[in-house]
């Protein structure tokens, strides 16, 4: 088969879409620009042309697809029962990148919902997928136009890479604006939930139609979930064949001198994914008073650091610097709520997928146990893009460490330089991925003063089953000993446990 490349640039004419959109109605698969991503595009009234899209990608038949509409005109036939929050999430963000999960219409076949009850729509804004909707006049499927496993395409060069030759039709309407899938929204329940992050954020959602909705890392973990989450979050997605590790900067530092850091410990020769700005200066530094250092391979977006133009380019970052088949990808990390949706991607592109990549240690004073174990945690992991930092509940604020703290610490070779306790806030507990106390009155004292930050507090007893770890205040140094050992096997359980199992 040959595939046949439509070009059409904004504003473009609708005609120039007339032919594949008649063909997408008789049963062809058509692959078409949306701003989020490349779709690969078929009727959902037509279930072999349903079938043709998961043989196509290789997706698991539970994996549902999202049906994309012209407008909340279309829903009949695709939804039953418009719940009530609909119209004013509609008012203010459709047409656009967030996606609507509602009753499925029983005239709707399973195979679009991998045989859920409820069906995933979303209205796009994207010029071109707007006149493929309009020339076909049926609601369209579409999952990203990759293979299983591969990075979502954000350029019809991608879509080409895939599936050239197996595909009658791609739309070129050039690079995807937002870059990054869209946000997934279950309005079943209640508050609606996100169940995928994506450019909307729930701060924007609440922002303009006042609706509070939870962020899908406020599910409750481990609690028994009436309804399965969204089925897609289980699969690995967007894996490039290179290992990828994020660069994320530590506190009064610049995003470059992180890239610097982590390249100075790291074997072999990786590729980097970062700012224009921050691989200038990057390079600078590198060749500074040298004459022809081998540089490494770098893919650049426009511009300063930039939370925005990372995800537009991530994908294509991923995609270019992998034909060059380096073993390593350095890429830019993100921190803040709004960065959820470019940091899952990242993380799922990761063969190491580090969903806990910031420790927050917890004491009483913030003298003696939870900087030391801040200390112990950095000195090993702080090099592989993870970061811990420590407060306490009871602090005399601006006291500096405890002198038999500072002495077992320098037994092991480790400096924590001149810090200073502080006292913990909520919004450090809210910022950190997990939150460690040494004992289990501290957890069950967070636990009542943070909420929703359910799921992510634990004692240093939950996580090695050996007990509390006591507070060694003003006893002599072998106490510190003790308690610095301690530390050592929880850092360690941490590590093992909570990072590492996300990859096995
Ligand atoms: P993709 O088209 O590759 O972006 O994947 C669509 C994703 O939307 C799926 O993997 C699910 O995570 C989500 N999704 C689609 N339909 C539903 C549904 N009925 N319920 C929950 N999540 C859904
Ligand atoms: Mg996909």
């Amino acid at each position: 088969m040959k595939t046949k490349v439509i070009f059409v640039k904004p504003p473009g004419d609708d005609r120039d879409l007339l032919e594949a959109g008649r063909a997408l109605r008789e049963g062809a698969v058509v692959a078409f620009p949306t701003e989020t991503v490349y779709g690969l595009g078929a009727s959902a009234l037509l279930p072999e042309a349903v079938l043709d899209i998961f043989r196509l990608k290789g997706r698991p038949a539970d994996n549902p697809l999202i049906v994309h509409l012209l407008s909340a005109d279309d829903l009949e036939g695709v939804v039953s029962d418009i719940p009530p929050v609909f119209q004013a999430l509609y008012q203010a963000f459709s047409p656009g990148p967030l996606t609507f999960v509602m009753p499925r219409h029983p005239g709707l076949s399973p195979l679009v919902t991998g045989g859920l009850e409820t069906v995933a729509v979303r209205f796009p804004a994207q010029p071109a997928a707007r006149a493929l909707l309009l020339a076909s006049g049926v609601p369209i499927v579409a999952p990203s136009a990759n293979l299983s496993g591969r990075p979502s395409p954000t350029r019809a060069r991608h879509v080409l890479d895939d599936f050239a030759g197996r595909i009658p039709y791609v739309i070129d309407g050039g690079p995807s604006e937002v870059g990054l899938e869209s946000t997934v929204l279950d309005l079943l329940s209640d508050p609606p939930r996100i169940l995928r992050p994506g450019r909307v954020t729930a701060a924007d959602i609440e922002e303009k139609t006042g609706i509070r909705v939870i962020r899908w890392e406020e599910e409750p973990r481990g609690d028994e979930e009436s309804r399965p989450a969204s089925p897609g979050m289980k699969y690995r997605h967007y894996a490039p064949r290179a290992e990828v590790r994020i660069v994320l900067p530590q506190e009064d530092e610049e995003i470059a001198e992180a890239f610097l850091r982590v390249l100075e410990v790291m074997e072999g020769s990786p590729a980097l994914f970062l700012s224009e700005e921050s691989w200038d200066e990057i390079r600078a530094r590198l060749s500074e008073g040298k004459k022809n250092v081998p540089l490494p391979p770098a893919y650049t977006y426009e511009g300063g650091r930039n939370l925005d133009r990372a995800g537009s380019h991530l994908f294509d970052g991923l995609r270019t610097l992998d034909e060059e088949g380096p073993s390593l990808i350095l890429a830019e990390g993100f921190f803040g709520p709004e960065s959820a949706a470019y940091m899952d991607r990242l993380t799922k592109a990761s063969r190491m997928p580090a969903l806990v990549r910031r420790v927050l240690f917890i004491c009483e004073g913030n003298t003696c146990r939870s900087p030391m174990a801040e200390a112990i945690f950095n000195d090993r992991y702080r090099e592989l893009g993870f970061w811990a930092e420590s407060a306490g509940i009871g602090v005399i604020a601006g006291q500096t460490m405890a002198e038999n703290a500072l002495l077992a610490l320098e037994e092991w070779g480790i400096d924590p330089g001149s810090r200073k306790s502080r006292q913990f806030r909520a919004r450090m507990v809210r910022e950190a991925d997990l939150v460690v106390t040494m004992t289990g009155l501290q957890r069950d004292f967070l636990l009542q003063n943070v909420p929703g930050a359910k799921g992510k507090i634990l004692s240093a007893a939950d996580l090695t089953g050996q007990g509390d770890i006591r507070d060694p205040y003003g006893q002599p140094l072998h106490a510190y000993r003790r308690v610095r050992d301690q530390l050592g096997s929880l850092v360690h359980e941490i590590y093992d446990r909570l990072i590492l199992t996300e990859s096995k």
